[in-house]
């Protein structure tokens, strides 16, 4: 099994640094066993961390989430999110309760606040904090969020308690370099890396093939091997395929040398300037 590097939450739990992703699992019928299946498989490998949300297939991504964990459900850190317009004190506790019963389980490990919308922070927040003393969240954090953002979530009551920010970051999304990146850090506030190899479009990148097959490895693991080299930085890469999960796990025994390290910031240079946090 690959060693996979781990994080530490400000609760002082350790979750791996590669997960499982899920956005576009639970939309056909036809490939829910492969859905499955890939989920199963990354348990087996040690990315024993899922990434959720209401939102994925209205649910849909819940269910299969749900038939993956199944039986190993103590194995699994469990990650969903709550759609913004459902973010009010009350409907955060309701939309909770309705993604428990799609994933078959009485607790998430940690809720996230899938990005911004027009219910106050501090409604939120108290939402989030009376699922967590009731013992239906382990923690809770947001999602999409940039610097002003945390800045204002650092004010509301206990908005301090924030445990992640999931974001957009990858090799050629490296804006939160700048900023955001080293403000979760310094606050060990973890950075949730969504599609980390820029929803597959990476592993077409020549750099990547080029640097890759140096290491006999793929330019997704190259991609991934980026990610996990950062301290506090949690990658989620989604694949219905077991064995590009796989792959996917077996970037954590990757050692890229200080020479193709190089190479890559000279593909994809760091930002230099503030740049908006991206979206996808
Ligand atoms: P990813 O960067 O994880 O890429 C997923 C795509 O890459 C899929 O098409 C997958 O295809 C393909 N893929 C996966 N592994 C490989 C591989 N080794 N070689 C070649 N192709 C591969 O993108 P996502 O947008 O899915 O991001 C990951 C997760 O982050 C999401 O699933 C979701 O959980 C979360 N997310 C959160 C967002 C937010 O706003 N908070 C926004 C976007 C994503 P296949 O399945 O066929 O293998």
């Amino acid at each position: 099994m690959p060693d996979i590097p781990t994080v530490t939450l400000p609760s002082g739990v350790s979750v791996p640094a590669l997960g499982l992703g899920t956005w576009n699992m639970g939309e056909d019928v036809r490939k829910a066993s492969a859905e499955i299946e890939s989920l199963k498989r990354g348990l087996d490998l040690g990315m024993t961390l899922i990434d959720t949300a209401e939102m994925y297939a209205e649910g849909g991504a819940e269910k299969i989430t749900g038939a993956a964990i199944a039986a190993r459900r103590d194995e699994v850190f469990l990650v969903s999110k709550v759609y913004p317009w459902n973010a009010s004190r009350q409907g955060v506790i309701d939309a909770c309760e309705r993604s428990l019963k799609r994933l078959r389980t009485d607790r998430l490990d940690l809720y996230l606040l899938h990005w911004r919308g027009e219910h106050p922070l501090a409604e939120t927040v108290a939402g989030f904090e009376e699922l967590r003393r009731a013992g239906k969240i382990g923690a809770w954090g947001v999602s999409n969020f940039d610097v002003a953002d945390m800045e204002e979530l650092m004010i509301v009551p206990e908005g301090k308690n924030c445990a992640a920010n999931q974001v957009l970051y990858n090799l050629s999304r490296r804006g939160v370099e700048y900023d955001l990146l080293p403000w979760c850090q310094q606050r060990e506030i973890a950075i949730m890396a969504y599609s980390p190899i820029e929803q597959g479009r990476l592993v077409r990148n020549d750099t990547l093939i080029h640097i890759s097959k140096a290491y006999q490895a793929t330019p997704a693991q190259v991609a991934l091997a980026f990610l996990l080299e950062r301290e506090g930085v949690i990658a989620i890469p989604k694949s219905a395929n077991p064995d590009r999960v796989a792959e996917n796990a077996a970037a954590a025994e990757l050692e890229i040398s200080d020479e193709d390290w190089a190479a890559l910031d000279a593909a994809f240079p760091p930002p230099t300037e503030k740049r908006p946090l991206a979206m996808i």
